[in-house]
């Protein structure tokens, strides 16, 4: 059996990941399900899993509501819809047998444990995966930051930002055939560039919390695998090294 390299993990999942090429709602085929199946696998080599999942696929506060609607509550809406995503999550991979509980950061009884930091730790002791919904539970937040805030809450080893690009490049490879991609980056790096990684809330927070980001493709699910076990794909993000 693989020996995973980090103990403990969390993965950011953006929503539009989610949504597959319709960019819009849950792609259970060829997206949840084989994201799902690669999550269990990861969990069985004894990884712990926590999962920060994106809102992006149904609605960005700024985006969709920016100049139609006041912000807080257009954020608002996108932490829902991050719930949303969680819970679709969790079915798949209760369906394939993992144990998984989640927790939200603005309370709903109903569907989800409340965000408790030493209950979800001792869930991910316990081999559970753990999905965090509603992002901070803070308007004008994004889901990348929560994904850091947790991962420092609960000493994740490496927070992997599972992306629809295979890196962080010095260009968009879209419109740059001769963009580069990098093999690693500090975190000065990425602010001073101004790279478009994380935002820079989040990139901040992870700098002053020494937390490795990992960034890499999810087009190929197999990579979280590839990840966990300490291959080397996609881009790091740390701190710089002393020689
Ligand atoms: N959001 C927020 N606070 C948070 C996390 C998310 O207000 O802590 C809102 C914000 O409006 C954001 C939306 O939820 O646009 C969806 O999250 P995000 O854009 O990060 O999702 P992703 O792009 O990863 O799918």
């Amino acid at each position: 059996m693989d020996t995973p390299k980090y103990k403990r993990v969390l993965i950011k999942i953006s929503g539009e990941a989610l949504a597959g090429d319709k960019h819009f709602g849950l792609n259970f085929e060829d997206v949840i399900g084989p994201v799902c199946d690669v999550i269990k696998r990861v969990s069985e080599i004894g990884c712990e899993v926590g999962i920060v999942v994106g809102g992006g696929n149904f609605w960005r506060g700024v985006k969709d509501g920016g100049g139609k609607m006041e912000r807080t509550r257009a954020d608002y809406m996108g932490m829902l819809a991050t719930t949303i995503n969680a819970l679709a999550l969790q079915d798949a991979l209760e369906q394939r047998g993992v144990d998984v509980r989640v927790q939200t950061a603005i309370e709903m009884n109903k569907i989800a444990e409340p965000y408790i930091r030493s209950r979800a730790t001792r869930h991910l002791e316990k081999g559970r995966v753990v999905i965090f919904g509603c992002g901070t539970g803070c308007p004008y937040f994004s889901t990348d930051t929560a994904a850091v805030l947790r991962a420092a809450e609960v000493n994740a080893d490496v927070i992997l930002l599972a992306k629809n690009i295979d890196g962080v490049y010095d260009s968009d490879p879209a419109k740059n055939p001769n963009a580069k991609k990098y093999d690693s980056l500090t975190y000065m790096d990425v602010l001073n560039q101004g790279l478009g990684v994380m935002d820079t809330t989040a990139t901040s927070l992870s700098m002053d919390n020494h937390i490795p980001i990992l960034v890499f493709a999810l087009s190929d699910p197999e990579n979280i695998y590839r990840v966990v076990t300490g291959e080397n794909i996609g881009t790091i993000v740390k701190e710089e090294e002393v020689r």
